[in-house]
């Protein structure tokens, strides 16, 4: 199989959605589960360029939706960039981590052994991981996640629009409006809002502890979902938003403007927040999308210890 991946990048780099750089990047990666999953970059006109998703952001994003529990090796179509050399470093023994850059050997028979992998450690020397903040039994990204999040059927919940928010209870129902848009509000509404709650729960957000996750809904009735991922690092973190998009790319969907619903799920209070950068998202991709926020309550979550 570590013989394909190379082989598949070059399909794989024709899904790549880069409008701003159009440098189109792909990557094909081995999971321990013996399938192979691809990553491509990702980028949003008119939104600022830390919104975008890298290549190893996507394929490890995409593993993480199929519940695959490791990345054994990729082959990609351009090195690394720091940032994701960092990002990898949330996956256990990231330091064996196998890697092929395919741009590197333009005129190389990938039939033929030996591959030119080479693993992550000769990327990134004296890397700086989760290792260095974390209890050694913490799940890293991947592993099984339960972030005790639920909905507190006595909370209020927010449900905001794009660019525009009213919120008012009718028999127990909230009424939500939105920019012009009114599909299906009872499957529109409550298939996301359970498939963000799951997405949060399967979040890697060990050092903010602020677990959070996008659903978003297509005409047809289907729904992509994408946890929060975070970097020890930080800034390589990979938005909740981002994770749902990505996801969405990876099953075969169309334009982002085909997204009539979404759902984010967060705690209330949450330090790390993306309610205001999904909406901002949302409004740029897919305006007329229905975009929903709610709050939940958690029991054993980082995120209550770490405002005490
Ligand atoms: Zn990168």
């Amino acid at each position: 199989l570590l013989h394909l991946l190379p082989t598949l990048v070059q399909p794989a780099q024709s899904l790549a959605r880069p409008p701003i750089s159009k440098f189109s990047v792909g990557a094909v990666g081995l999971g321990s589960d013996s399938c192979i999953f691809i990553g491509v970059n990702l980028e949003f006109s008119g939104l600022p360029l830390n919104q975008s998703v890298h290549v190893e952001q996507f394929l490890c994003n995409n593993l993480a939706v199929h519940g695959c529990p490791r990345l054994i090796a990729l082959a990609v179509s351009a090195a690394p960039c720091g940032h994701c050399r960092q990002f990898f470093q949330e996956l256990r023994d990231s330091s064996s981590l196998q890697i092929l850059i395919t741009s590197d050997h333009p005129n190389q028979n990938f039939s033929k052994s030996p591959l030119p992998f080479k693993p992550l450690l000769e990327f990134l020397t004296n890397p700086f991981g989760p290792c260095d903040l974390l209890d050694k039994e913490s799940p890293l990204l991947l592993e099984p996640h339960s972030n005790g999040l639920s909905f507190d059927t006595s909370q209020k919940h927010a449900n905001l629009c794009n660019g525009y928010s009213k919120e008012s209870e009718l028999d127990g129902n909230f009424k939500n409006l939105s920019n012009g848009f009114y599909g299906e509000l009872e499957e529109s509404e409550a298939l996301p809002r359970i498939e963000a709650l799951e997405a949060a729960i399967k979040s890697h957000a060990p050092y903010s502890g602020c677990s959070s996750g996008v659903a978003l809904m297509d005409p047809e009735g289907k729904v992509c979902r994408g946890s929060y991922i975070e970097s020890a690092a930080y800034n390589p973190s990979l938005g909740p938003v981002q994770a749902a998009l990505a996801a969405y790319i990876a099953g075969g969907g169309g334009g982002y403007e085909r997204i009539v619903a979404a759902a984010l799920v967060e705690r209330e209070g949450a330090k790390v927040s993306h309610e205001d950068t999904t909406r901002l998202l949302f409004k740029r991709v897919s305006p007329k999308c229905e975009f929903r926020v709610y709050h939940c309550s958690s029991v054993e979550n980082g995120c209550k210890k770490a405002s005490e």
